[in-house]
């Protein structure tokens, strides 16, 4: 039976340190006590007409202050099973619960290609489809076989198809039109028996230029990404933050051929014919704000996609430096940046 408590304190449920309480709060370790618990969520009349909010980690949501009118039901279902294996590929199926990096690193240690680019990433294993979680030149899409789900509407447990998971940058049906319909239970990966590449992105290709190595090891990209993340990103434990704030504009060519005029050596990403992905960090730092305080909440002076919240921020402080920041490089690129975590 699941306890379900009250008034439960945000903080410690969030990377960034922010947020009140949740007016109810239940933890669920195992996948069959979930058709009880929507009985009761759905049916006591106490519980009447709040939602349901599904968390992992808690590093990809910017929480309110003050009392959520939310029922969070915190997934800490875990599992690690290897469903099929060919000559080629190993297909397998973890627990929605499971720390997302603890699974990469067992992967690497098994010699499997495909998550090693994913390195380091915080959060869970369940919310790694709902934002087709990408690092590296990599998207989590690529190695999704199957997401099993509960589905809330019909109370019955079902699998969507990578196919039909509408995986896009940073998106997915689950942060669309199925959002607040299912609660991923597991997820199906497949991963490979070949030979390690070395990730597409200058970073990584420079740091094994430097260390003078070709035909890297599994294990030394691992090392590598986590180094290069380390270099980049602040521990979530020291340095409370939500990862990449922004997400990086995809705009027409004529947009970054007007930038490119006065900064020739910037270097974008073409999408296709059209369009070209803008660094969101990149026009930051080009807008004089990497390394600047808005008084609790800063720029991380390493890389300006980060906020950082360094002294007790609410949730005010921190959306008022989003607008800020996302005023100061529309006047200046005519772009307008756009927020990546959710907000609850
Ligand atoms: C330092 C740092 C670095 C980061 N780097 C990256 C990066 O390189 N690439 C990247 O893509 N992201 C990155 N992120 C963002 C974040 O780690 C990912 O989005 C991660 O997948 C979130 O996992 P979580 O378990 O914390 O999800 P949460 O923040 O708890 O939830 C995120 C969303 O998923 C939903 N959700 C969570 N679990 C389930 C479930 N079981 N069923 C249904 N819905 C669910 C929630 O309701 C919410 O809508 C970074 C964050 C930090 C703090």
């Amino acid at each position: 039976m699941i306890k379900i408590e009250e008034y439960m304190d945000i903080k410690d449920y969030s990377t960034l340190k922010i947020g009140g309480q949740f007016r109810y709060f239940a933890v669920i370790s195992n996948k069959e006590e979930l058709p009880s618990f929507y009985a009761i969520a759905y049916d006591e009349r106490k519980y009447k007409n709040i939602p349901i909010f599904v968390l992992g980690g808690g590093s990809n949501i910017v929480f309110s202050d003050g009392v959520l009118k939310v029922i969070t039901l915190k997934i800490e279902i875990k599992s690690f099973e290897i469903i099929n294996e060919t000559s080629e590929y190993i297909d397998i199926k973890v627990g929605a619960g499971e720390n997302w990096d603890n699974f990469v690193r067992k992967t690497v240690n098994m010699n499997l290609v495909g998550i090693e680019a994913l390195s380091f990433i915080p959060g869970t294993v369940g919310a790694s489809p709902v934002q087709n979680i990408g690092a590296y030149g990599s998207e989590v899409k690529d190695t999704i076989q199957e997401v099993e789900v509960f589905d809330i509407e019909k109370r019955e447990f079902s699998k969507i198809y990578n196919k039909d998971c509408k995986f896009g940058y940073r998106d997915s049906i689950f942060k669309n039109e199925a959002k607040g319909r299912y609660i991923i239970t597991a997820v199906t990966y497949r991963l490979n028996k070949s030979l390690p590449t070395i990730p597409k992105y200058p970073g990584v290709a420079k740091y094994f230029e430097d260390m003078e190595i070709v035909s890297p090891t599994l294990s030394q990209i691992r090392d590598a990404i986590i180094y290069i993340r380390k270099e980049k990103l602040p521990d979530p434990r020291v340095s409370p933050n939500a990862g990449s704030f922004f997400k990086n504009p995809i705009v027409l060519n004529a947009v970054a051929d007007k930038i490119k005029i006065d900064f020739p050596e910037a270097k974008f990403f073409p999408v296709d014919e059209n369009h070209i992905k803008v660094p969101a960090g990149w026009l930051i730092e080009n807008s004089g704000l990497k390394g600047k305080s808005f008084g609790s909440v800063s720029v991380y002076d390493k890389n300006a996609l980060v906020l950082v919240n360094t002294a007790n921020a609410t949730f005010e402080d921190i959306i008022k430096t989003r607008n800020e920041i996302i005023k100061i490089v529309k006047d200046k690129f005519d772009i307008e940046l756009q927020q990546e975590p959710e907000i609850l």
